[in-house]
């Protein structure tokens, strides 16, 4: 169960005693309080832990400074999707709007390797009016004798070219726990010239203490990617888990499952699940055609396989497209042979609109169906 307070109450005002008053005559229930950050205005939400059945719905409704009593009618309470929910979701980051409706694309690079490639990758962005980059500095691989990552050492200089090309929100991964506060103290230092989203990637998706500390930092937003050999529910538990510490700015990332059925890409491209994931959660729904695809094998027509899954995941509803490029694939440190080109990018976003365009257009068609 959830109980919503009326906007704008205070976590230490008189609804919330009032609220925590009648709770604690309930001792087999834990509360569990959320602040929400809307657009508008700011939302506590009291999650309730252990048998909720025994509470009276009505009787809650009715405390005063209540707004709505929602009964949670799957396990994920905080970003699942309920029967009678009308909560808030999405949220505002560095003044990018991220929901189920939105649409952003994060080209760049899978791992930074020189301050040339940064700036050109963040130079091409900002020529084709784009505000969202991907940088890994920390990178976990399939071989642990790989390249990691530069490390925390590339922070300022990626956030201070982030800058000044006017990048607001970078997606980089993070392996251990002790890198969100590297990555919070580079921003500090360099006066917060962007913004940083942090990606937890197929190999965490079940590192629960990883999950525990990005989900009790609140600065921050998340992206956590599919576990690549698990089930959809095992990957939205742990994506569930994450916001129950705290954090609900979380986006979910479809990037393949790992089967040979899926050759000759490097994954099986899982994007049918975009709608599935919109279904039963509140998150906004990212998908990574580069790493389920994993190369640059085309069609007879021209069209890449990586711009074909990427309009099939953006047509399916997607409001976010995490994407490798490369100026020199060729000398990529990482991942090279799966990234697109930089005289790709402008073909790359048009596709992605086309996909757009005829979603919106999909999506109004069948509005029209349900009024006639
Ligand atoms: C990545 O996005 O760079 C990455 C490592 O992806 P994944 O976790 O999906 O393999
Ligand atoms: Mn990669």
């Amino acid at each position: 169960m959830i109980i919503i307070l009326q906007p704008d109450s205070q976590p230490d005002g008189p609804e919330m005693r009032a609220v925590m008053d009648y709770l604690g005559n309930k001792p087999w229930i834990s509360p569990n309080v959320h602040q929400v950050t809307g657009t508008q205005q700011v939302l506590t939400e009291i999650y309730l832990v252990g048998d909720t059945t025994q509470l009276d719905k009505a009787e809650v409704e009715a405390l005063p400074g209540v707004e709505r009593v929602v009964r949670v009618s799957r396990e994920y309470a905080v970003l699942g999707r309920h029967s009678d929910d009308s909560r808030a979701y999405g949220f505002t980051y560095n003044g990018v709007r991220f929901d189920q409706d939105s649409l952003h694309v994060f080209a760049g690079l899978c791992a930074v390797d020189t301050r040339e490639h940064v700036e050109q990758m963040m130079q091409a962005l900002q020529q084709n009016g784009q505000k969202c980059t991907r940088m890994g500095a920390f990178k976990p691989r399939t071989n642990p004798y790989s390249f990691q990552g530069l490390g925390k050492e590339c922070l300022p200089w990626v956030f201070e070219l982030a800058g000044k090309y006017d990048i607001k929100v970078i997606a980089m991964e993070i392996t251990r726990d002790s890198q969100i506060g590297e990555i919070q103290e580079a921003l500090e230092q360099t006066g917060h010239p962007t913004g940083v989203m942090l990606q937890i990637g197929t190999r965490n998706t079940q590192n629960f203490e990883l999950l525990k500390e990005a989900g009790r930092q609140q600065e921050l937003p998340v992206l956590i990617k599919r576990g690549f050999g698990i089930t959809l529910e095992e990957s939205l538990n742990a994506t569930e888990y994450l916001a129950s510490e705290g954090n609900r700015n979380v986006i979910f990332c479809l990037r393949g499952m790992k089967t040979n059925m899926g050759d000759p890409h490097r994954n099986m491209v899982d994007f049918s699940h975009v709608p599935v994931v919109k279904r039963m959660t509140l998150m906004p729904v990212c998908i990574d055609p580069s790493h389920s695809v994993g190369t640059r094998q085309h069609s007879p027509e021209g069209l890449l396989d990586v711009f074909h899954a990427t309009a099939q995941g953006v047509i399916a509803g997607a409001n976010m497209v995490l994407v490798d490029f490369h100026p020199e694939p060729t000398t990529a440190l990482v991942d090279g042979p799966q990234a697109l080109l930089l005289e790709e990018l402008s073909y790359f976003l048009e596709d992605v609109q086309i996909a757009r365009d005829a979603y919106l257009r999909r999506r109004k068609n069948f509005a029209e169906f349900y009024q006639s």
